[in-house]
């Protein structure tokens, strides 16, 4: 469904992306972890078109993306930080995503209403906490019900109960088959939502495995522990 060529990026003098090859499949949950600054976000950035690698390719359901740029029509999309005109009202923000979006098929107002969101239709954008943002980005990366969900680092800036609501939603997503792919530090919440990780080690896939085999591997039920005793193994701690 997604898969990317050896792709290479820098920015100025640092190599962020060092070729990275990667194969995405629909009804996967796949976590991409690894330390800060390892190139995840920007990884996600190269799918989604919003950096342009330097080198490698990227396919979507076959298609290279340098060429079209419609697939992002079927993601959703959650950033790490959401920027949006501070002035505009969350019912606006809404209201004109609908509008460029200019979808027939029926919109998933789920998180809308389990957020409680539609009641704040009137509070402009620059109003917001940091987890009622996140909130917005959550509604919006599910409302247009795309085949693929990209969450960056999702659950970070919400409380435990949003959290778990979220979490409640990817999984859905999950058995509807669409394929999620997530980044996250937080090892029990990966464990739970994820069938594989792919561990991102300065710009170069360490491993990617399922997290059955992780475990089986190490011979450790926990999956931080599991995660510390391959990077151990491999001299990177
Ligand atoms: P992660 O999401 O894994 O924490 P990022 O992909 O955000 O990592 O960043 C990887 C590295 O690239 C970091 O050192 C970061 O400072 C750098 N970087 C990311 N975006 C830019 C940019 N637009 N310009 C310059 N450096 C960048
Ligand atoms: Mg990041």
């Amino acid at each position: 469904m997604i898969r990317t060529e050896n792709i290479v990026k820098k920015f100025g003098k640092l190599q962020v992306l060092k070729g990275v090859n990667t194969l995405f499949q629909s009804g996967e949950v796949i976590s991409v972890i690894g330390p800060n600054g390892s190139g995840k976000t920007t990884l996600i950035k190269c799918i989604l078109g919003m950096v342009v690698p330097d080198s490698g390719k990227i396919f979507f359901d076959g298609k290279d993306i340098s060429n079209d740029f419609s697939y992002r029509k079927d993601i959703g999309f959650m950033p790490q930080i959401g920027h949006y005109p501070e002035n505009m009202k969350i019912g606006q923000l809404f209201a004109m995503m609908k509008d460029l979006r200019r979808i027939s098929s029926e919109l998933d107002e789920e998180l809308l209403e389990e957020y409680d969101l539609n009641n704040m239709y009137q509070k402009a954008m620059r109003t917001l906490s940091g987890g009622t943002t996140q909130k917005v980005s959550a509604a919006l990366a599910f409302m247009f019900n795309p085949k693929v969900l990209i969450l960056d680092e999702p659950t970070a800036g919400l409380d435990p109960l949003a959290a778990e609501i979220l979490k409640e939603k990817i999984l859905k997503a999950k058995k509807q088959g669409k394929l999620v792919i997530i980044t996250s530090h937080i090892m029990s919440e990966v464990d739970e939502l994820a069938d594989s990780i792919m561990y991102l080690f300065e710009g170069k896939i360490l491993f990617n495995k399922t997290i059955m085999n992780i475990k089986t591997e190490t011979g450790e039920d926990k999956l931080g522990k599991a995660i510390a005793k391959i990077m151990k193994q491999n001299n990177h701690v």
